[in-house]
C-alpha cells in the first residue's frame, strides 16, 4: 500500500504543491482492516460508492477514528439521501435539484450540515450520471438557496481513453466551469474542490486543475 506520504511525493514530483491537493482514499469493496492500515498510513479522506456498503463500515470507524472525513461518490437514489446525510461528510456525486433538496430536508431534520459537490456529466456520449454543463448555472442557483446544505465543488468521472492526453479537455471544462461558478459569488456557494482524477489518470487531471483525486486501486490494489 503507498503511504500518504509517498503519494504526495509522487505529486510533487509532477510540479504540483501537495499541500493544496485531497487525496480521497477510494474504499469501496475493501475491508475494515484495510482501511484502517490506509489510516496508519496517514489517509485522511475516504469515499465509498454505496449506501449500503458504507453503513457497514462508516459508523464503526468513525467511533474509533473520529477524525476522519467520509465521501460519498457513487450514484446517490433520492430514497437513500437520509441515510447518506447520517453517514457522510460530504456528498460528491449530486446530480439533480431534487436529490439535493432532499439532502437539505434530511441535514435539517438531523441538524447537521452536509457539504455536497455537483456531479458534472463532461462528456456526453460516456457517463451516465453527472448535470450537463448548459444546465449548472440554473441548478446550482436554486441548490445555492437550500438550508443545511453547502456547495463545494465540482465532481466528474473522466471518460475512459487509452490515451490520458485525449482526458484534457474534459479536465479542463471541469475546472473552468469552476471558475464560471465561482464568479457568481453566490452564498452558500464556495469552489473549494474540484474532485476529478482517478487512479488511471490522477496526473493529467493534476495538471489541468484538480485539487481533489479520488485513487481506489492505486491506494489499495486491485479491486
Ligand atoms: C471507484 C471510483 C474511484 C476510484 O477508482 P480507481 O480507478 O480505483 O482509482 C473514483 N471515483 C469514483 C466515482 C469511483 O466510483
Amino acid at each position: 500500500m503507498f503511504t500518504l506520504n509517498e503519494l504526495n511525493l509522487g505529486i510533487a514530483q509532477i510540479g504540483i504543491d501537495p499541500s493544496k491537493v485531497t487525496i480521497v482514499a477510494v474504499s469501496k469493496t475493501v475491508s475494515i482492516q484495510q482501511i484502517e492500515d490506509a489510516v496508519k498510513a496517514g489517509f485522511t479522506h475516504f469515499g465509498e460508492s454505496r449506501v449500503q456498503e458504507a453503513e457497514e463500515k462508516i459508523p464503526y470507524l468513525r467511533e474509533k477514528y473520529p477524525h476522519l472525513f467520509w465521501h460519498m461518490i457513487g450514484h446517490l437514489q433520492t430514497n437513500k439521501a437520509k441515510k447518506a446525510v447520517e453517514l457522510f461528510d460530504f456528498i460528491q456525486s449530486v446530480d439533480s435539484v431534487r436529490l439535493a433538496e432532499e439532502i437539505s430536508k434530511r441535514a435539517q431534520a438531523l441538524g447537521k450540515e452536509i457539504k455536497i459537490m455537483l456531479e458534472i456529466k463532461v462528456s456526453e456520449e460516456e457517463n451516465k450520471f453527472g448535470i450537463e454543463p448548459e444546465k449548472l448555472c440554473a441548478i446550482i442557483q436554486k441548490t445555492a438557496a437550500l438550508p443545511a446544505l453547502s456547495v463545494t465543488g465540482l465532481m466528474t468521472i473522466a471518460p475512459l481513453l487509452e490515451d490520458k492526453n485525449k482526458l484534457r479537455p474534459y479536465f479542463r471544462r471541469l475546472k473552468d466551469l469552476s471558475v464560471e461558478v465561482e464568479k457568481l459569488d453566490l452564498p452558500n456557494v464556495r469552489m473549494q474542490f474540484v474532485s476529478m482524477g482517478m487512479s488511471d489518470d490522477f496526473e493529467v487531471a493534476l495538471e489541468e486543475g484538480s485539487n481533489l483525486i479520488r485513487l481506489g486501486r492505486m491506494i489499495f490494489g486491485p479491486r
